[in-house]
């Protein structure tokens, strides 16, 4: 266990193992676990509701501006439940329609103002494992760890297949490709805080590791980097 509390940052794209890898690093080292995308989706569930083009940068700006995004630790789990204006959304974020809107309203400078001071609010005392897509390189910049998690699209879209059918949603995994991969390129190209890797990022390829694999792996760099890995013994 490290004796001092980090913040840790893990980008990538979509369906590249962040979530899960962040949540159970989290719960290893007794940290919260942050989800970012859950706000971005949250505004753009709120979007929908209030039937506002999402297209429509001003009033989509408007709109998150006057949001109340806050958590709720689930007692059973320990995992936080975004809320919205107070309502637990959690299921209500990950319909396909909400996830098919979410990069062109996170792309909006409007909306990503108030969402990340608000991270940078949640995170600000440390212990806290954050996964998104620009954590490292604006949200923490300074974080005590950064990881860019990477997969081949292929080892994506057919997680990602696996997650949906336990969720009893039946996709094309061709189609979920298709998804992915034209996310990934709405969030890497956008003018305001696109994806990419930070310089000072360590690159994990997740595409042939098992979650075990990829959970040891943070551990080991959390731990080099609070400074409990033996000392280097000098020769002579
Ligand atoms: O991580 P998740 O797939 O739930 O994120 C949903 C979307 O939210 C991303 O595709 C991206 O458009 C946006 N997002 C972002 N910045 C973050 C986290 C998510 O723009 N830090």
């Amino acid at each position: 266990m490290p004796n001092r509390t980090l913040v840790i940052a893990i980008d990538g794209p979509a369906a590249s193992g962040k979530s899960t890898t962040a949540r159970l690093v989290a719960e290893r080292l007794g940290y919260t676990y942050i989800d970012t995308g859950a706000m971005y989706r949250a505004v753009t569930l709120a979007v929908l509701r209030n039937g506002i083009d999402p297209a429509d940068d001003s009033a989509v700006s408007a709109l998150a501006r006057n949001l109340q995004i806050s958590f709720l630790r689930d007692p059973d789990s320990g995992a936080l439940h975004t809320l919205l204006n107070g309502e637990d959304v959690w299921q209500q974020i990950r319909t396909p329609e909400v996830t098919r809107n979410v990069s062109l309203v996170s792309s909006y400078a409007g909306v990503r103002t108030p969402v990340v001071e608000l991270q940078q609010r949640m995170g600000e005392q440390g212990g806290v494992v954050m996964d998104g897509r620009d954590i490292g390189t604006m949200v923490f910049p300074n974080a005590d760890l950064k990881i860019f998690m990477v997969a081949n699209l292929d080892a994506r879209a057919a997680r990602r297949h696996v997650e949906l059918q336990h969720q009893g949603a039946e996709i094309e995994l061709d189609n979920l490709a298709t998804e992915l991969a034209e996310r990934d390129r709405q969030d890497s190209t956008r003018h305001h805080s696109p994806l990419r890797k930070a310089d000072d990022a360590i690159e994990i390829d997740t595409s042939g590791l098992t979650i075990q694999q990829q959970v040891e792996r943070v551990l080991e760099l959390v731990k080099e980097r609070s400074g409990e890995e033996e000392p280097v013994s000098l020769p002579g």
